[in-house]
């Protein structure tokens, strides 16, 4: 099988990187644009990258994403206590493990459709 006749298959891996990086994204908190783009751009690497990223945070009281350190929110100026995490809201916490594991399986697959596909 030529490089050519590989480029459909390619297009397709990066489409469903975008797709996979938006809806990642989106869970977290982040840019779903940008993470689209990162996705279709880059691949496999972009997929990686939304896994491995932290989880956004949003503030209790406007639901409006914030940084994890920050001490008043920059949407609705509520002031966070400093020792309080519970007006900062994790969202669907995936630990650190969790997301590696996810990250090789998903690079296990892409191998093994690659490895599938040249045979
Ligand atoms: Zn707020």
């Amino acid at each position: 099988m030529g490089i050519y006749n590989l480029m459909p298959l390619y297009l397709l891996i990066a489409i469903i990187c975008a797709i996979a990086s938006a809806g990642i994204a989106a869970r977290k908190e982040r840019s779903v644009v940008g993470y689209f783009f990162l996705g279709l751009l880059t691949s496999v690497i972009g997929l990686v990258i939304a896994l491995t990223m932290e989880h956004g945070w949003i503030c209790k009281y406007c639901k409006e994403g914030v940084k994890k350190d920050a001490l008043i929110c920059p949407h609705c100026r509520k002031e966070f206590k400093v020792e309080s995490a519970e007006e900062r809201i994790l969202r669907e916490e995936i630990d650190r493990d969790k997301r590696i594991g996810y990250a090789v399986l998903i690079i296990a697959l892409i191998v093994f459709i690659y490895w599938a596909s040249t045979r």
